[in-house]
């Protein structure tokens, strides 16, 4: 039986050991920190629980998938609770906009708040994403781009779809107001990119959200972890925390091993989760040949995030609420481009006690609060910033939507993006792995598959087909198609 490495425990890495152990190989997971999830994790602070990272949950049959692998099912492990509305967009001018769970009722909010041509022209901005969504979803996001021709054929359509425009231009097309063009053009910041410069392919995941809908896993996104942990626990997966892979060692440009801070563990092949810039720099010590000539990898960027618990049930606050800040193209060049402390950032707030009672916890109010913010290739100094972007937020969100909010904070911590680059390993502190451009998608982002060492394959965010949830868990079965095709099935 061929043995198989895993480096690293988020989506990534949990969803190829599952695939690959149905395919009967022996696997070895190995994760650093002391509990699995990487980015999905669960923070434990004071006696409350909190989600660390993803909380919007769409496509779940791609979770579904790696039960029904093994002949079991999610809804065995984890109850999934639809999120209603999905979405409140808070604008600067206290303008709100609730956005999905029944496509009549966002409709009726578009017309109500923006008039009877926006609300035909979103219809019409929604077939324009459904016909993305057929080409790059349901046709691409498992299909391995191992050279430039394979992607050279699905460009007649790309060019249709114009790939060439940014997610914000796309929706500008059909959009005639400012606020909602920015509500309609977000989605890239969930995977990690400028809704300025990401191509427009991403537009696919405004409808995919409304192909399947939008949950929280009750409980937590940490219970989908756990179950995932208790599947692969049960199918013997061997899972080692509190390991860090030092080294992946090759022999006459083959692996065979890994080099761990617990010691040496010998394997057919290595499946990367970890962040593919820092395992190129860190762990194999050169870099891919397709990348060694002047590519200038973009990478996205990084997250400050904010979690607090309140002694007040703030019941008129949605599960997910996003505040634009007054400055948006500017506001999002600085945290991009310039790379420069902001100091009025656009918020996303999380309350799942609003969709799930038992996240109300020893009878107060769960959320975080988290804030684009530049990757640590800034020259901020978060031991000294940190504090000070943590006051801010908290007086925007006093401002705009919870008043007297610090009075009633019983529990406060924050990660900054020295959290992403030093305890997760992600270049720079990264949110979300390399940009979603056009120029780093498909063949032009990190192959599943490395071209120069035997043995040696990746999965997660900047692999294809990208990050977010669904990006992630379709990486793995692109890799696990590639992988399949090296060693055969291991049954
Ligand atoms: C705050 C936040 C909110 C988000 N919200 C959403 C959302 O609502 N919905 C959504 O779909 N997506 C969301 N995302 C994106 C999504 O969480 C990520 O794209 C996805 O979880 C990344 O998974 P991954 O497997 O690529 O990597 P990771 O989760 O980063 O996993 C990599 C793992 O590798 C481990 N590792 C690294 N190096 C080593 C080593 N040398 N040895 C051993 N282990 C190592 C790390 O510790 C880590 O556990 C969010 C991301 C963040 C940060």
């Amino acid at each position: 039986m061929k043995k198989i490495i895993v480096i690293g425990s988020g989506f990534g890495g949990l969803s190829i050991a599952s695939r690959l152990r149905s395919n009967g190989f022996d696997i070895t997971l190995i994760e650093k920190q002391p509990d699995l999830g990487g980015r999905a994790r669960t923070f434990f602070h004071e006696g409350y629980k909190y989600d660390a990272g993803p909380t919007v949950i769409t496509a779940p049959y791609l979770i579904d998938e790696l039960f029904s692998l093994h002949s079991e099912k999610l809804s065995d492990y984890v109850n999934l609770l639809p999120v209603k509305p999905w979405y409140r967009f808070l604008f600067d001018n206290g303008e709100y906009l609730d956005y999905g769970d029944k496509l009549s009722t966002t409709i009726k909010e578009i017309k109500s708040k923006y008039g009877n041509d926006n609300a035909k022209s979103y219809i019409k901005l929604l077939k324009h994403s459904k016909r993305i969504f057929n080409k790059a979803f349901t046709e691409l996001s498992d299909e391995p781009f191992e050279s430039l021709g394979s992607m050279i054929k699905h460009l007649p359509e790309l060019v249709r779809i114009r790939f060439d425009r940014s997610v914000y231009r796309a929706v500008d097309k059909y959009i005639g107001n400012v606020n909602l063009n920015q509500a309609l053009s977000m989605h890239p910041l969930l995977v990690g990119g400028n809704p300025y410069s990401t191509t427009s392919i991403y537009l696919l995941i405004q409808y995919l959200e409304w192909k399947w809908g939008v949950f929280y896993a009750e409980g937590g996104t940490g219970k989908i972890v756990d179950a995932l942990e208790k599947l692969l626990d049960t199918k013997e997966v061997e899972i080692k925390k509190n390991t860090e892979v030092r080294k992946i060692i090759l022999k006459n440009k083959k692996v065979v091993g890994v080099d761990t801070t617990e010691g040496l563990i010998n394997c057919d092949a290595v499946v990367c989760n970890s962040d593919p810039t820092y395992t190129y720099n860190k762990l194999l010590g050169y870099k891919p040949n397709k990348f060694s000539n002047n590519f200038n990898l973009k990478h996205s960027m990084s997250l400050f995030v904010l979690y607090f618990s309140t002694k007040r049930i703030y019941k008129d606050v949605k599960h997910h609420t996003i505040i634009f800040s007054k400055r948006h193209y500017d506001l999002l060049n600085d945290i991009f481009n310039k790379k420069v402390f902001v100091n009025d950032p656009s918020l996303y707030l999380h309350r799942p006690g609003a969709t799930d009672p038992s996240m109300i916890q020893n009878n107060n109010d769960t959320f975080y609060v988290l804030a684009p913010v530049p990757n640590n290739l800034s020259n901020i100094n978060w031991n000294e910033r940190g504090e000070e972007l943590s006051s801010i937020i908290i007086s925007t969100l006093e401002d705009k939507l919870i008043p007297e909010l610090s009075k009633n904070i019983v529990d406060s911590f924050y990660v900054t993006p020295d959290y992403f680059e030093n305890e997760l390993n992600t270049y720079a502190g990264s949110g979300f792995g390399i940009q979603p451009i056009f120029t780093q998608s498909a063949y032009f982002r990190y192959g599943n598959k490395a071209k120069e060492t035997k043995g040696l394959y990746f999965v997660g965010a900047s692999t294809h087909p990208g990050a977010g949830v669904p990006g992630v868990l379709s990486t793995s079965k692109v890799t696990e198609k590639l992988i399949l095709r090296d060693y055969g099935n291991s049954k």
